[in-house]
């Protein structure tokens, strides 16, 4: 049986510690509504001293000095450390913030090994730049590590998020200091004590739990942190590139929130995959992607057939005790999320959308926060519930004419992350695709996903891009060096 040991405590220069101030908060469990454990309520004067240790080490060299293929053997050796600990991360994932416990473990926890192991494999395979200057010159145009990178995580996909940034900065030499979701904070700190088991030195990796205006903004406003990578919602993702402008000008990156359309054609090669893969698609984490469809435009002559198809299928997506393997739909992360997602329900009914599914609190019994699966038809592109990001299993269904018109409904938001198009015709497939204003479009499927490939987005999905090499150019500064070369021959 999983043996999983809770310590809520900070990570900081390699250790465990309380927060300064002795406070606490509890961890609840969205699967029952338990407390799972208390956890250091980390403020100003934990972040100052992560960041202090994050500095000394960046600056003795105990990590970026050491040459790129040692930080590689070491890297590898901690997304081995992940999957030695698969059972016990994936457990602690599931009863933190609620997710079905197969995909905890296939999913976030591969992930999240795999994004480590990928970054600790390229950074010994990429090469500086020689500039084509005149020869009486050298141009050399080297990357370096910034310094300490400031990471500040949600809490849909704890470990991958992290991943996604810590990964990188780590490779190119940074140190970091992580402040992960005060929602789901464990296996953060687990994966900090894993790092230092792997060989990553005490100071370079920091774990410091807490609220964000008490932890969180500390830690973009530090004028001794040089970036500060952020994921989470929109509105505080704004915040945080003032604080950067308000602070030291550090970099900020910012990965946000989403309100992906989803455009079916008549012609679309394959119906019922798209249904499928539609419906699985919004419904995948309890709805809580940034990069959920949840706009889907039908073309009107295949709507109600579409329609028919996708109700059919939500009874399969109905949430049970996450832990059960067989389970699809798991806990939403919180009550107070719970709740959001209901009064977005509410406001759909009461703007007048058809509710053709779902749209109630489920498993009530079991202490923890469940929602049913829910569809709505007859959304208006001016309701609520077609403008803002819900963050849970609600999808908003459309008709639209043609792809003039499928285009014009898409790129009407706020958001720019994701979109899919799924039509037989290859012109129109390229013509749409260019048209979507978004950071990643898919066509003739929805679930594609590759550490290879770039992920951010357009418009206020944020700034910047995560995975891929070029997930580098966020954690290193460029520097062009110039050498005077007076030749004797
Ligand atoms: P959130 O913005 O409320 O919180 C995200 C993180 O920011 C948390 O760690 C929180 O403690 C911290 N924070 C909150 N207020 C802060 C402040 N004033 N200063 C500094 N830090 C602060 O978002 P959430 O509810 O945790 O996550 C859901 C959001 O994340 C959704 O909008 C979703 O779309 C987005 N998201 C985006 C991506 C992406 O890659 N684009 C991926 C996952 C989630």
């Amino acid at each position: 049986m999983t043996q999983v040991v809770y310590d809520g405590r900070a990570w900081i220069n390699g250790e465990r510690c309380g927060a300064r101030s002795g406070q606490v908060f509890d961890c609840i469990s969205p699967v029952d509504g338990r407390v799972l454990a208390q956890v250091a309520r980390c403020d100003q004067a934990d972040i100052d001293a992560a960041v202090a240790a994050g500095r000394a080490a960046f600056d003795d060299k105990r990590w970026c000095g050491l040459a790129p293929a040692a930080r590689k053997r070491i890297l590898i050796k901690f997304a081995d450390q992940l999957l030695a600990h698969a059972d016990e991360l994936a457990l602690m994932e599931t009863l933190d913030m609620g997710k079905p416990i197969q995909y905890a473990r296939s999913v976030d926890v591969n992930s999240a090994s795999n994004c480590i192991r990928w970054y600790g494999e390229a950074v010994d395979k990429i090469y500086d730049e020689i500039a084509p200057t005149a020869s009486t010159a050298l141009a050399m145009i080297t990357r370096e590590p910034m310094g300490v990178v400031g990471v500040i995580v949600p809490w849909n996909y704890p470990m991958i998020m992290a991943a996604w940034k810590i990964a990188p900065a780590l490779a190119a030499g940074n140190s970091v200091v992580l402040k992960p979701s005060e929602k789901s904070p464990l296996t953060a700190l687990r994966l900090a004590e894993l790092a230092l088991d792997a060989g990553i030195p005490p100071g370079v990796f920091n774990v410091v739990p807490g609220f964000g205006p008490e932890a969180g903004s500390p830690l973009a406003l530090h004028m001794d942190v040089d970036c500060i990578a952020f994921t989470g919602s929109t509105r505080v993702g704004k915040q945080i590139h003032v604080m950067a402008g308000q602070s030291n000008l550090k970099r900020a990156w910012t990965e946000l929130g989403g309100k992906s359309p989803n455009i079916v054609f008549a012609d679309c090669p394959d119906l019922d995959r798209a249904v499928a893969a539609s419906v699985g698609s919004i419904f995948f984490n309890q709805g809580e992607s940034c990069n959920a469809p949840s706009r889907l435009y039908v073309q009107a002559s295949i709507y109600d057939q579409f329609l028919e198809g996708a109700v059919a299928l939500a009874p399969q997506y109905l949430p049970g005790n996450p832990l059960d393997k067989a389970t699809v739909m798991g806990a939403i992360v919180d009550k107070v999320q719970m709740d959001n997602v209901l009064r977005y329900v509410a406001s759909g009914r009461a703007e007048g959308a058809a509710l053709l599914f779902g749209g109630e609190q489920a498993l009530t019994q079991s202490g923890g926060f469940y929602v049913q699966p829910t569809i709505f038809a007859g959304v208006k592109p001016t309701m609520t519930i077609c403008r803002e990001e819900i963050f849970g299993p609600v999808l908003s269904v459309l008709p639209f004419t043609d792809a003039a018109d499928a285009v014009r409904q898409a790129n009407a938001s706020v958001y720019g992350l994701q979109a899919a198009v799924w039509t037989r015709d290859i012109n129109q497939a390229h013509g749409v695709a260019r048209a979507l204003r978004a950071g990643t479009v898919h066509v003739n499927q929805y679930d594609e996903d590759d550490i290879t490939v770039p992920f951010g987005g357009y418009k206020q999905s944020g700034v910047g891009r995560d995975k891929s090499l070029h997930a580098f150019d966020k954690y290193t500064e460029t520097k062009t060096t110039w050498i005077r070369i007076d030749s004797p021959v």
